[in-house]
């Protein structure tokens, strides 16, 4: 979906064959371009040829029917992830902004995998695409974009933003501002652009331990920042925003769950307008979820001292849910096959 590339083919077409074929792409969602009807026949096969418009994608699907993962093989054969998660009332997608991550978290499947590179503007669009034209079969459409797939989305951020304008444009998808979520582990200075370039982007910190030493062992990246730079650069950005940021905690037996977590959490979250979303967590590695007793009590102290938790239902664990586990496994029967 290099739209740039797009441009340059029909350079020599009248003006109107880019919002035609924008249309195509777009609205009618059409995956071959010669059923492109408003379009003459030979530029048809021309685009066929240099623009395909075709997204090689494996779809599995969780057992609860609520949400289905594709794995998409990009061009040069690597492969990434991306979820639609369908509620009563919304469509949502979990998109990826890279191939693989460089954070390492030892939690996570796609932290195991190690940074491939960063995903270009049309890979990470053609993702939202690919929901569009399977959400069309049954007369619906893509409400919710969450950038909490594989990568760290502000290590990525030109990409990402340029990715959402489109999405976001009349000729792309229409999609409010209010639509778009970036989950991320806590990049200071690109949280603090981010509050100036797109306030009205929701934003979510992937926090899940309030101590340094814990979360440089969860999270090695974490040596670039402390803890309380991090409180700081959020004060900042709410003051910035006015918005209301979500805090994800993922909660991990005997490291980050003792009622002091939370209590130690809560004095963290002093003054910060926020939502604690608790995440079950799922199991990828060496460490084991939290029972749900101690998920309810660590909810208790949080909420005791006024702080708002939500707890997210483990929707598609059965089909390798959390981030990454899926192109993970794929890489792991590639390596088998090798
Ligand atoms: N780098 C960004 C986006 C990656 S998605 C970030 O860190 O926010 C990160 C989210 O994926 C986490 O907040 C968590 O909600 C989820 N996640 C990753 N590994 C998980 C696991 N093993 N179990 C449950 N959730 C996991």
């Amino acid at each position: 979906m290099d739209l740039k590339k797009l441009e340059r083919i029909l350079a020599d077409q009248p003006a109107f064959r880019i919002k035609q074929a924008r249309h195509f792409i777009f609205n009618e969602l059409g995956n071959d371009w010669s059923e492109a009807t408003t379009l003459p026949p030979l530029l048809r096969q021309k685009l066929n040829q240099e623009f395909p418009l075709n997204i090689e994608s494996e779809f599995h699907k969780s057992k609860d029917g609520q949400s289905i993962k594709a794995l998409i093989t990009l061009h040069d054969g690597l492969k990434i992830e991306t979820v639609l998660m369908s509620h009563a009332d919304r469509e949502s997608v979990c998109v990826s902004t890279q191939v693989g991550c460089a954070l390492a978290c030892t939690f996570c499947a796609t932290g195991q995998m190690g940074f491939k590179r960063n995903l270009q503007v049309d890979e990470i669009v053609l993702q939202v695409l690919l929901w569009q034209r399977r959400l069309k079969k049954q007369q619906k459409k893509v409400t919710n974009v969450i950038f909490m797939g594989m990568g760290e989305p502000l290590l990525n951020y030109d990409n990402l933003l340029e990715a959402i304008k489109i999405m976001r444009s009349e000729q792309g998808f229409g999609l409010g501002t209010r639509r778009f979520s970036i989950s991320t582990i806590g990049i200071v200075d690109k949280i603090l652009k981010l509050a100036d370039d797109e306030p009205e982007i929701n934003l979510a910190l992937s926090l899940h331990v309030s101590k340094d030493d814990i979360r440089k062992m969860l999270i090695p990246f974490h040596e670039n920042y402390s803890l309380a730079e991090l409180r700081q650069t959020m004060l900042e950005y709410l003051k910035k925003t006015k918005r209301k940021i979500m805090i994800e905690y993922i909660m991990i037996d005997g490291i980050n769950d003792s009622i002091h977590d939370a209590r130690n959490l809560a004095k963290w979250l002093k003054n910060m307008i926020c939502v604690v979303n608790l995440i079950p967590y799922n199991q990828t590695g060496v460490y084991k979820p939290t029972p749900m007793a101690q998920i309810k009590e660590f909810k208790k102290v949080l909420t005791e001292r006024g702080v708002e938790v939500t707890e997210r239902y483990k929707m598609g664990e059965d089909i390798a849910g959390a981030c990454g586990q899926l192109a993970g496994q794929n890489i792991e029967k590639n390596k088998k096959l090798a």
